[in-house]
């Protein structure tokens, strides 16, 4: 081998100013008997706690540091599409600033990559310091997602893996702008494989995604995979149609064996306009949720803005 492979890690943070300083001890002495070269990529997703100026002051003095600030928040995956964009190394590892992805793993995605894997994501073989109801969400979220997209995207990976080169080129020419990253790299074919790692609880500070976060990307990551939930729609409507044209069946009948019973009809009247009219406002909000993607895509807006690269100063 004449020049060293080189790995980038990217990571996005936001205020993790506890969490950088350990992060970068530890993948430091991750490769510090490696023979590759590599580069720690901090993607400041908007922080405001100081930690991007630590990271600036680190690149300053470290080879193996660099930092792209993002102009504000713009969200952990598109401050992880940021960092890919960028991202120059032969390998690119993802993962998350608060050492619930342990460094120590990275060797092993290595291996398994040198193995001939364009793709290693990192499975969850245990989740520490994560509430039941979180895990229960997120168990059920991959059982569903795989179901209705077909995507079949591994179950209780989250966004540690490793990706190669020409996996970070294909992933530049996806620009949706509702990304699902996780989603995204399965989507795009390659071999991928799996290596399992024990999730540590967060290092330090609190967890950015919230249960109501969390949910959001699942919604995100169904609607930006799968057109089911409209074909669910359709099927209510056809459902309740059916239930509609029995009832009519039933209140002839009634109309002509008891007409007496026919009078007081209002009550039931008043429940099924209700039942109704909730089932075409829930389907027009589903709608809505589509035509709002088309709106928004529509735009063609930069994903996201950067305010520095500490690789090019002139940036500043
Ligand atoms: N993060 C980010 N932008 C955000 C939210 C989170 O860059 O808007 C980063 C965060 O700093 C961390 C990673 O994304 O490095 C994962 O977030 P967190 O640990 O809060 O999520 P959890 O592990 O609890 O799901
Ligand atoms: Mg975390």
């Amino acid at each position: 081998m004449n020049k060293p492979q080189k790995i980038t890690i990217v990571v996005p943070f936001l205020n993790e100013k506890e969490n950088l300083p350990v992060l970068l001890e530890r993948v430091s002495a991750v490769f510090a008997g490696r023979e590759e070269d590599w580069e720690l990529l901090l993607v400041d997703d908007g922080s405001t706690d100081g930690s991007a100026e630590w990271a600036v002051a680190q690149a300053k003095e470290n080879r193996h540091v660099r930092v792209l600030r993002l102009s504000r928040n713009f969200g952990h995956q598109l401050a992880i599409t940021a960092g890919l964009d960028r991202a120059d190394g032969d390998a690119v590892v993802v993962m998350d600033a608060d050492m619930q992805d342990p460094p120590e793993t990275i060797p092993a995605l290595i291996d398994k990559w040198r193995e001939g894997y364009e793709v290693v994501y990192a499975v969850r073989r245990s989740r520490a310091g994560e509430t039941w109801v979180k895990k229960f969400l997120a168990a059920s979220f991959y059982r569903v997602f795989r179901r209705l997209t077909k995507a079949n995207i591994p179950m209780d990976a989250g966004d540690f893996r490793l990706v190669d080169r020409c996996v970070v080129d294909a992933l530049r020419e996806v620009r949706e702008l509702h990304r699902f990253m996780r989603g995204l790299t399965c989507w795009v074919g390659f071999r991928q494989a799996g290596v399992e790692y024990d999730r540590a609880a967060r290092h330090a500070g609190e967890t950015k995604y919230p249960v109501w976060k969390s949910a959001r990307l699942a919604f995100d990551a169904i609607t930006s995979f799968s057109g089911s939930p409209l074909r669910w729609i359709a099927v209510l409507g056809l459902g309740v149609c059916l239930l509609a044209i029995l009832w009519v069946l039933y209140v002839m009948g009634l109309a002509v064996f008891r007409p007496e019973s026919l009078e007081k009809g209002w009550a039931s009247l008043i429940a099924v306009m209700v039942f109704l009219g909730g089932v075409q406002l829930v389907s027009i909000g589903m709608l809505g949720q589509y035509v709002s993607r088309i709106f928004e895509e529509g735009k063609h807006r930069p994903l996201y803005l950067v305010r520095q690269d500490t690789r090019s100063p002139a940036s500043e």
